[in-house]
């Protein structure tokens, strides 16, 4: 019998650590990774927390495609897009080549929203997703002294603490009325509010951007309510969107992500999703822990022993230093009321629920991660999909 060839769309954390498994539990399996990227390994959440580590992008680099490809014995091809999927031949056509796979796994993340607004100098706005966009980043906001930010949710916010620490104004413009709105109850979100104001973050709440034009130097950054900001550069934080273009064209379902079941694969029984791009039975599921517990059961499952993926209870972690959050929310229709145990120093709200237990926490302070791992042992494991 032929060997059996996996190939995988994708060198993040879904991509290779999908690999890493398959790899784990055989020796002789045919991978291929194809990926748009360089196809270095690096910690992607480590990019909002970067500037105060003071250290370039190629030193967050932890190995080098070369040095991925050896150690997980496969075929990689970077810098080479997926264009097309042919799933009636179970072939992919990419920038380069054609290739047949047996199994296909689709980790193509996920990538920034962009804010629709006007002016000369709208294309300029910078995002922050990969390591060549934080190589940009990093060189213009080198010697910048105000930088926009628009979007005060979770990325948002780390990039607004981190910016502090090149003793850069960041000024951060949102529809909402205060930051982790859609997130966190007021109580949290206001506390984090003071924190980054006292530390030098400049808000501006319930206001969109509507154009950006060049200044000569920076640029002219108009709100919806006229008023003018003068910046040097502009980052958008406002989501990130799934990528589904490839699935979609092969006819794969996808709804927000593309759609997967509880072992993580496509309406096409040969194609798998991992990563920012799958949307499971529950939604998607955009952060580390979840893509690392899935790569474990997709790749029994592509080795023919079926495996559930059971996502465990996680909170979002906010990575603020000036004042770390830590969130649960309650999942959509359980009913409850949120008690404060708040200090001085923390805010700390637990969410009780009419049974008597606990379903949820927001806390925000020194001690909310601590206070987290207590609240979740509390808290009876449900996964998230069963
Ligand atoms: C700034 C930032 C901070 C974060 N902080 C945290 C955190 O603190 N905790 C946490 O849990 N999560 C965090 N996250 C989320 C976490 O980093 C992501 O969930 C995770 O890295 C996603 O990995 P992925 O492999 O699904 O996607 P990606 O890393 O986006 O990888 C997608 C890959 O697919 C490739 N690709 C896409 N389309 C094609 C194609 N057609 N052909 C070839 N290749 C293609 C891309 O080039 C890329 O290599 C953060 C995210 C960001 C942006």
């Amino acid at each position: 019998m032929k060997n059996r060839r996996i190939v995988i769309v994708g060198s993040g954390l879904g991509g290779y650590s999908i690999a890493q498994e398959l790899r784990k539990r055989d020796d002789n399996l045919n991978i291929v990774l194809v990926t748009g990227e360089a196809g270095a390994s690096y910690s992607k959440p480590m990019l909002s927390n970067a500037i105060a580590q003071q250290r370039p992008a190629a030193q967050w680099i932890t190995s080098s495609s070369e040095a991925m490809a050896a150690r997980l014995n496969l075929t990689l091809k970077s810098r080479e897009q997926v264009v097309s999927i042919d799933v009636a031949n179970r072939r992919v056509e990419t920038s380069a080549a054609h290739l047949d796979y047996d199994a296909l796994v689709l980790a193509t993340g996920a990538e920034p929203a962009r804010p629709p607004v006007a002016g000369d100098a709208a294309q300029d706005v910078l995002v922050v997703n990969d390591l060549d966009d934080y190589t940009r980043f990093r060189e213009v906001v080198e010697g910048a002294q105000r930088v926009l930010l628009i979007g005060a949710g979770l990325i948002g916010c780390e990039f607004a603490n981190d910016l502090l620490h090149a003793n850069i104004t960041p000024i951060v413009v949102d529809p909402g009325p205060r930051p982790l709105a859609s997130l966190v109850p007021s109580e949290t979100g206001l506390a984090l509010q003071r924190a980054l104001e006292a530390g030098g973050v400049q808000w501006h709440f319930g206001k969109t951007v509507q154009s950006i034009t060049a200044a000569n130097p920076g640029y002219a950054v108009t709100l919806d309510n006229g008023e003018i900001v003068k910046v040097d550069a502009v980052l958008s934080a406002i989501g990130l969107r799934p990528r589904t273009q490839l699935a979609r064209a092969a006819g794969l379902r996808v709804n927000r992500g593309i759609v997967v079941d509880n072992y993580g694969c496509s309406s096409h029984p040969d194609i798998y999703a991992i990563g920012d791009c799958a949307e499971y039975p529950d939604g998607l599921h955009p952060f580390v822990r979840p893509i690392l517990v899935a790569a474990k059961a997709m790749a029994a499952t592509l080795l023919d022993t079926p495996t559930p993926i059971v996502l465990p209870t996680l909170p979002v972690t906010v990575k603020t230093p000036l004042h770390p959050v830590v969130a649960l929310p309650p999942e959509a229709g359980i009913v409850g009321a949120w008690i404060s145990e708040s200090d001085g120093e923390n805010s700390h709200l637990v969410f009780w629920n009419n049974e008597g237990s606990i379903s949820g926490f927001s806390l925000s302070g020194t001690s909310s991660s601590a206070r987290a791992q207590a609240l979740l042992k509390q808290i009876s494991v449900q996964p998230a999909h069963a």
